[in-house]
């Protein structure tokens, strides 16, 4: 059955390749961009997830061309890395705002539509180092955790109403995020992952549209490890 699909930071890496496998398996699928515009064949709703009226905006476009979002992915995240002791309460917040905060904002807008519907599946775009930590990912790391705890609640307060909420955790994958990675640290990185290889985007891709699909209607609160077994044993 065609959904109404939300992919936040659908423009490009891994939100973009989400997009694009469920355009491809029919559903109608809208991405959120911050000025880009949207790649071909999706449709492109301008909104930064850290402002709530912009993801106001941005659910009614939605909805006035494809009707209530039933598969929400909130995967838009941004990193600023650094140690603890110079980390600055900005980058702290600037940090949890996009990719905490900004998921709580898109999830209770959604939630609304589900809700009344009685059918809804989020996923949450998590990482690996949400779980183990990460050096200098202080404020990183501290908001992929929480998106877990997030999700859990929502599938404790939703899951009556044939809601799911779950959580996707890449490791390393070939996008923007971690091409600026200087060579030495992405050397060590592989040498810790038991696939030897970082992901490509649609192998992330692949795991969020079998969560959204009905094979998966008895998976709520999950946390899946996409990560060539870097996380494992967390
Ligand atoms: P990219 O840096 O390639 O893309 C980030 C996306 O998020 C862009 O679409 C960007 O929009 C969007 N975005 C950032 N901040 C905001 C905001 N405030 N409001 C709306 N959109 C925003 O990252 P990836 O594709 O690599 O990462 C996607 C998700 O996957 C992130 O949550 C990331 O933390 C997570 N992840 C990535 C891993 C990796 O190895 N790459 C590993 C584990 C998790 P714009 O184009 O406008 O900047």
């Amino acid at each position: 059955m065609a959904r109404s699909v939300l992919v936040t930071g659908g423009n490009r890496g891994i939100g973009l390749a989400i997009a694009q496998a469920f355009a491809a398996q029919g559903d109608r699928v809208a991405v959120t961009h911050r000025g880009s515009g949207a790649p071909d064949g999706l449709l492109g709703v301008k909104c930064d997830v850290t402002d709530a009226a912009q993801v106001a905006a941005a659910f009614q476009e939605v909805e006035a061309a494809h009707g209530p979002v039933e598969v929400l992915v909130s995967n838009a995240g941004i990193t600023d890395d650094t140690l603890l002791l110079r980390m600055s309460e900005e980058q702290f917040t600037r940090v949890v705002d996009a990719n905490l905060t900004g998921a709580y904002r898109v999830a209770q807008r959604a939630a609304k539509g589900m809700l009344r519907k009685r059918w809804g599946r989020m996923v949450f775009v998590s990482s690996v180092v949400g779980l183990s930590g990460s050096a200098g990912q202080v404020n990183y790391a501290a908001s992929k955790a929480g998106l877990v705890g997030m999700a859990r609640s929502i599938a404790r307060e939703l899951g009556s109403r044939h809601i799911t909420a779950n959580v996707v955790a890449p490791g390393f994958v070939s996008t923007d995020m971690t091409a600026s990675l200087p060579e030495e640290r992405k050397k060590e990185i592989l040498g810790q992952v038991p696939l030897g290889r970082y992901a490509e985007p649609a192998e992330i891709a692949g795991v969020v549209t079998w969560l959204a699909s009905d094979a998966a209607a008895y998976v709520t609160g999950a946390v899946i490890p996409v990560d060539g077994g870097l996380g494992m044993g967390h």
